[in-house]
Order: structure tokens, then C-alpha cells, then sequence
């Protein structure tokens, strides 16, 4: 749909003349132009750095990174020290789906003690993988980002 710059009335998109006034309408641009979607940058839905002001991001980095190096004392430490600041809060969140897996890893363990170093063994492979998803968010915090952790991504709880 066109519309006439000379009376206003709507036209058909290949009428070379209004049907109404009769002023010629300028050609068509490009025929053969082809739709382009706009382009999307990649969006990464585990990826929240968006969600925080940047400001509350680079005031509260430091007590972020405390979650992931002190664990359980380092979320503690950070609910005192800033627990008006969202990004905390989001990393906190985070800081306590690590928690309860390894809690929860070394009850299993526990309650499956009759299969010898088998549980144990397991459990110390997981806090080690745990581990190394911490200190990957330690880096991304220094980053400024928000990112939910690789293998805690199943977990819906705290979201
Ligand atoms: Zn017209």
C-alpha cells in the first residue's frame, strides 16, 4: 500500500499513475530488493549482564567475587555488605545453587558409604568440576557479566 502525495489516497503499490488524481507516482524503488531481517546479535539466555545497572555492577564486583572464592562465609559477607544491589543478589543466587549441589553431593556420598571410596571419589571429581565453574565466574565478574554457571544452568531454582 502507497499512498498519493498529491490527494492522500491509498494506492496499490505497482500503480504508476493515483487512480483518483492521476499523478504519476515515482517508480519502485529496487524491484528486486530483498527482504533483510535486521541482524541479531547473539543472545546467550543464561546471560543476564543486561539485566544490571552498570554502576551497581562495577560498586559491587568485588563482594560478587567473594561469593565464588569463600563460598557460603563469602555469600554472607556480600548479603552485609550490599544487599540492596541486584547484581549481588543475582550472584548470591548463584553462590547458593552451589551450596546445596555440594551439599548435596556429599550427603550422597555419605548415605552411600557402604560402597567404599566410590562415593567419596565421586563427590571429590564433583567439587572439583564445581570448583572450576567458580572460578569461571570469578573471571566473568571481573568482566562485569551476569551469567547463570554452565552446569548449575538445570537448576531452576533461585533463578
Ligand atoms: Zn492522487
Amino acid at each position: 500500500m502507497k499512498i498519493c502525495p498529491n490527494c492522500n489516497a491509498q494506492l496499490n503499490d505497482n500503480d504508476a499513475f493515483c487512480q483518483n488524481c492521476g499523478t504519476q507516482m515515482a517508480p519502485n524503488q529496487a524491484p528486486n530488493q530483498q527482504y533483510q531481517p535486521p541482524v541479531q546479535p547473539m543472545v546467550d539466555p543464561f546471560d543476564h549482564t543486561a539485566e544490571f545497572d552498570a554502576k551497581d555492577i562495577s560498586d559491587n564486583k568485588v563482594f560478587c567475587m567473594l561469593i565464588y572464592l569463600m563460598g557460603i562465609i563469602g555469600v554472607i559477607i556480600a548479603l552485609i555488605a550490599s544487599n540492596k544491589s541486584d547484581y549481588v543478589a543475582f550472584h548470591v543466587r548463584q553462590g547458593l545453587k552451589f551450596t546445596v549441589v555440594e551439599i548435596l553431593v556429599w550427603i550422597i556420598a555419605a548415605l552411600t558409604f557402604w560402597l567404599l571410596f566410590l562415593p567419596i571419589i565421586a563427590a571429590v571429581i564433583i567439587s572439583g568440576i564445581l570448583s572450576v565453574v567458580k572460578i569461571i565466574c570469578f573471571f566473568q565478574i571481573c568482566y562485569g557479566q551476569a551469567k547463570e554457571p554452565y552446569i548449575l544452568r538445570g537448576l531452576k531454582f533461585l533463578k
